[in-house]
């Protein structure tokens, strides 16, 4: 089977339920404390090895117990992490979310050994860049070494995927290298700084980054669905009713399962339509690495 890159983050996200959040200087109580792991980068992997997909995880954690048992975490998913250096010195990353009574969160991420990940690295995994057919980014790395990657994946003939997030405006010479981007509404703003206030400002949008060099971008629109667009065509693809209950990984686990189903030499209406099964499952189950479905409930499930 082809293998599927992952150059991202990991962190473990560090969970406490409150009833109302603190204010500056104050403290309150807590409860329900849960360490759960998470990094885009991580859980786009989990997404991907979930529905079947060989995955490669490039990236870097501190040499300490979070560190372990994020790379613990990978390996029950059966992720190859051989590729996943532990930096001296550096905690691991970690992320302290606060979830009040109505859901809301508030979230502060230490980016620790995510942000020590080096061209240097990118050299040292070179072998899983040049045995692998998809690479796929997000924005949790120096940006430096995501542009590396993304000029090395190229030279080496090899398709892209950056979901951008979080976003942040992305210099011409690093848009050029992408062949699929997958933002949401509002990272969409963002990189292409149109501001989005009716559905006909996405395409706008997305045409700037055409224009820059981005071959495909599926734009996630939560609830909505997706919209696809190439330099030609635009599609809108609705998404499938659920329940839901926690959105939290809902984008990651629709870039994860659009890598899985190219890989698979989908066609991009088929691809569409499973990561649109795989995203609208993630929903309806509580967390991010928890919420992501397997292929055989992706298969099972009748929309
Ligand atoms: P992000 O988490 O990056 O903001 P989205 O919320 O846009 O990503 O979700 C990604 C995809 O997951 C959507 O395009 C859609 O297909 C699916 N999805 C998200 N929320 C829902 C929902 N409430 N019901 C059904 N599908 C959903």
């Amino acid at each position: 089977m082809k293998k599927i890159a992952v150059i991202g983050s990991l962190n473990m996200d560090l969970v406490v339920n409150v009833e109302k959040m603190p204010k500056v200087g104050q403290t309150v109580i807590g409860s329900n404390f849960k360490e759960v792991p998470g990094g885009k980068g991580a859980n786009q992997a989990v997404a991907m090895a979930r529905l079947g997909g060989k995955v490669y995880m490039i990236g870097k954690v501190g040499n300490d117990g979070f560190g372990k048992t994020l790379i613990d975490s990978l390996k029950k998913d059966e992720i190859n992490v051989d590729y996943i250096k532990k930096e001296e010195n550096t905690p691991t990353g970690v992320a302290l979310i606060t979830v009040n009574k109505d859901a809301d969160n508030s979230i502060v991420v230490a980016p620790g050994a995510n942000y020590k990940l080096s061209k240097e690295d990118i050299d040292d995994s070179i072998k899983v860049l040049e045995e692998c057919s998809i690479v796929v980014l997000q924005l949790e790395t120096p940006i430096d070494t995501v542009k590396y990657v993304l000029e090395k994946s190229k030279s080496l003939n090899k398709y892209t995927i950056l979901n951008p997030a979080p976003a942040i405006k992305l210099e011409d010479e690093i848009i050029k290298h992408v062949d699929l981007l997958t933002p949401n509404e509002t990272e969409l703003e963002i990189l292409s700084g149109v501001e989005i206030k009716k559905e006909e400002d996405i395409l706008i949008a997305a045409k700037v980054l055409i224009d820059k060099g981005v071959k495909e971008l599926i734009v996630t629109l939560g609830e909505k669905g997706s919209l696809y667009i190439n330099k030609d065509t635009y599609k809108m693809h609705k998404s499938y009713k659920v329940k839901a209950v926690d959105t939290t990984a809902a984008g990651d686990s629709f870039t994860g399962a659009i890598a899985v189903a190219l890989v698979n030499k989908k066609n991009i209406e088929e691809s569409i339509d499973f990561a649109s099964k795989v995203g609208a499952l993630s929903v309806t189950k509580e967390g991010a690495q928890s919420s992501l479905p397997y292929l055989k409930e992706v298969i099972d499930f009748k929309g």
